[in-house]
């Protein structure tokens, strides 16, 4: 390759990256954009075409004459959500271990995500230890090594962790969805919810005392709460489908690291989390 074309090759690869797209999920190059199936131009129709009931009227050309716009087919989910959910509560309700519930998983093919990740991140730490934490979903490092918290977030997880006298195998850590969304998006509520009836039955099968949500996203799905900044550091009741325990949401270690500002209320939580196991 000429260096000028090896200059636009690595350009071009740092777009993508910042655009999200930096995982390969084929060995060949595929041209998405001429694959016909994909852009479906609609069927012209007559000036007056006679009503049908099984059929939107297609979009006339705009005032300036211009072509209706091309109509995209998106790719069908492989599951109706719905079906989808129904199906992940039926199979993590079947699951009677965390083995067993991590292989039933790695077998669900009802939530999108799990096409484009390289691999289930189920959990890591111990089970059964007293304190659990439930982050996000996993990053492109989490992606790579399949355990849950090990890039730079996790990093300083783990010196917070330390700081109240605690290693990760003293603790249990999973994420609410567990495998990465691409470009580390937040998972959608729909891909949330899917994966919610895991996660639920993977803490009551560790039946930690404590459960700490780190960030929003987990807050809002395990707790039901909105707004973690007002909901950091309050004691929140938790139904593990046995019994109650107690639960509090965190700061996530990534927004700290993009605002140390918030190291300090973080601190307070860690101290709220050692008080509370004694
Ligand atoms: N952020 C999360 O929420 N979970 C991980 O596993 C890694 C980063």
């Amino acid at each position: 390759m000429t260096p000028d074309r090896s200059k636009t090759a690595r350009e071009l690869l740092a777009f993508y990256v910042e655009a999200g797209v930096d995982a390969a999920i084929g060995e060949d190059a595929k041209d998405r954009l001429s694959e016909p199936e994909l852009f479906q131009v609609p069927a012209a129709r007559p000036a007056r075409a006679p009503a049908t009931d099984d059929a939107k009227p297609a979009r006339p050309a705009d005032v300036r004459g211009n072509a209706p716009p091309l109509a995209r087919s998106v790719a069908a989910p492989p599951t109706a959500p719905d079906a989808a959910v129904m199906a992940a509560r039926d199979a993590a309700r079947s699951a009677a271990s965390l083995d067993e519930l991590r292989a039933i998983l790695d077998r669900f093919d009802g939530c999108g995500l799990k096409g484009s990740a390289s691999r289930l991140v189920f959990a890591d730490g111990t089970p059964g230890s007293r304190l659990m934490l439930v982050g996000e979903a996993p990053g492109a490092e989490e992606d790579k090594q399949g355990l849950p918290f090990v890039g730079r977030s996790g990093q300083l997880l783990d010196r917070m962790l330390k700081a109240i006298g605690l290693e990760r195998a003293n603790v249990y850590i999973a994420n609410i969805v567990p495998w990465r969304p691409p470009g580390n998006r937040t998972p959608t509520p729909v891909e949330t919810q899917i994966c919610l009836p895991f996660v639920q039955r993977q803490i009551e099968l560790s039946n930690p005392d404590v459960l700490v949500t780190i960030g929003q996203p987990s807050t809002g799905a395990l707790l039901g709460v909105q707004g973690i900044m007002k909901n950091r550091g309050r004691w929140f009741p938790y139904q593990t489908g046995t019994r109650e325990i107690r639960a509090m949401p965190m700061l996530h270690p990534a927004y700290l690291l993009r605002s140390p500002i918030g190291k300090r209320l973080a601190w307070r939580d860690m101290l709220a989390i050692k008080k509370a196991l004694g």
